[in-house]
């Protein structure tokens, strides 16, 4: 999970500084001590560290901290609001320009996601309503053309492209009359990395970004590469002045180094994350609810929205119609589960509720992600009939479903008991007779 070995230390932390009534000056330092050397395992930059910690000591070793009735809430509220300054304070737009084509320049090192962003990048302009051109660029990776190619397709999203032997600027410009004559208002422009920093590149990179004088820079960084991601952040920004960055494969970074300190080092802000490899795993940067989630506050609002764009509001009504004359099937019960599964992985929706990340029961959860690959399974070998209507499973079905979903009859009864007790729940909700905190979710 995102910043899941950072969230768990300062938690630890945190818990302590709660447990206790009053607080002193000698136990705020000592948390603090715990804080700096739980940032400086997560690879944050010590530079950073340091002055961090030093303007948290400074408002929170005063007299309005001590003498509060809540001192250790006190001291976690100051935390949270600095980690947020640290990152940038508020979400970061994008420069639409005012007169279109508004053009986007991605820029990173081989290998950062660059690509995979740019697709990623025009799926989201292509939701909120813009008409986007991907060009690719990158006549220096192998394959990175036919990639963005098939991101295109993928996203029925017109690629321009000029083959991998043309001049990168030749290509930038002519993405420009391509974008006119196709209606398109936004260009994303894919540009040739390189495995380090090299001085071709960036001459590359400046001479594209002199031609066709783009609104946005946004470089690319992997976030798993830490205090390297910083470095190549200041590199790049020193010759080319981005606008911002986007923080690829922080899905796997449990660390989080590279997130507190790019802004701090290089003033540029992180504009979006990457947070796994299909297209849909791009989340806007938000420095308020990222340190809510590394302190384990969660990060209501980021889940809600990711309910809002996952759910299909007329499937819900339709559900929730047939809850309530207690009509739901396990067919029902599939395409909601669907619909969950399309939020993104379980621990990760997971870590954006209050509270699950300081409840010592849960830390350990792993929710098997499995678990409902098996569920999906098991239903998917019933027949359309013994999906309406389980009561219809005998012995022999049930065999039958197990060997078909490569499950055991156990995992089909235990799935079958669990559906029913829900069925039975929702007809005594519905008719009122539910007492308090009975609801189970069946799996
Ligand atoms: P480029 O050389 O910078 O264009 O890199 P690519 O776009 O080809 O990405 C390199 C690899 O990183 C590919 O396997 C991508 O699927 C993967 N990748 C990109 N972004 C993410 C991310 O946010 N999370 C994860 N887990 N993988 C990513």
């Amino acid at each position: 999970m995102i910043f899941s070995n950072l969230a768990e230390k300062l938690q630890d932390t945190f818990d302590k500084l709660r447990g206790k009534g009053k607080l002193n000056e000698k136990d705020v330092k000592a948390a603090l001590k715990e804080v700096k050397m739980a940032l400086l395992e997560a690879d944050v930059n010590y530079k950073v560290v340091k002055k961090f910690i030093n303007k948290i000591e400074e408002r929170a070793v005063g007299k309005e901290v001590m003498e509060s009735l809540t001192p250790g809430q006190h001291v976690i509220k100051i935390v949270n609001e600095e980690m947020q300054e640290l990152m940038g304070g508020s979400k970061e737009e994008i420069a639409i320009s005012s007169e279109p084509p508004t053009i986007i320049m991605m820029a990173g090192l081989q290998g950062s996601g660059k690509t995979t962003s740019a697709g990623k990048l025009a799926r989201k302009f292509a939701k909120d309503g813009k008409k986007p051109l991907l060009v690719a660029g990158d006549v220096y990776r192998p394959a990175a053309i036919r990639q963005l190619q098939v991101l295109g397709e993928r996203l029925e999203i017109p690629v321009f492209s000029m083959g991998d032997d043309s001049d990168p600027v030749d290509i930038a410009r002519g993405s420009i009359n391509y974008a006119a004559s196709h209606n398109c208002d936004l260009i994303i422009l894919d540009t040739a990395g390189r495995l380090h920093i090299d001085q071709e590149m960036m001459a590359e990179l400046e001479e594209v970004k002199a031609a066709v004088e783009p609104d946005e820079i946004l470089l690319v960084v992997d976030a798993m590469t830490g205090q390297d991601a910083v470095n190549v952040a200041k590199n790049f920004d020193q010759r080319l002045d981005i606008n911002g960055v986007i923080l690829t494969k922080m899905d796997g970074d449990a660390r989080g180094g590279a997130a507190l300190s790019i802004k701090a080092i290089t003033g540029k802000p992180i504009k979006f994350a990457g947070t796994g490899e299909k297209l849909a795993d791009l989340e806007e940067f938000h420095p308020d609810r990222m340190a809510s989630r590394i302190l384990g506050m969660g990060d209501v609002l980021s889940l809600i929205e990711k309910a809002e764009k996952s759910i299909d509001k007329e499937k819900a009504a339709a559900l929730e119609e047939k809850l309530r004359k207690n009509e739901f099937t396990l067919e029902d019960f599939m395409e909601q589960m669907d619909q969950v599964r399309n939020m993104g992985p379980m621990d990760e929706l997971l870590g954006m509720i209050p509270g699950i990340g300081e409840a010592k029961q849960l830390k350990n959860l792993q929710v098997d992600d499995k678990q409902l690959d098996h569920i999906e399974a098991i239903i998917s070998s019933m027949t359309p009939g013994e999906r309406r209507d389980p009561e219809v499973i005998n012995g022999s079905r049930r065999k039958r479903i197990a060997l078909g979903s490569g499950t055991s009859i156990q995992d089909v009864n235990r799935l079958l008991k669990q559906f029913k007790q829900t069925k039975k729940m929702m007809k005594q909700l519905n008719s009122g007779k539910m007492k308090k905190g009975g609801f189970k979710l069946p799996f």
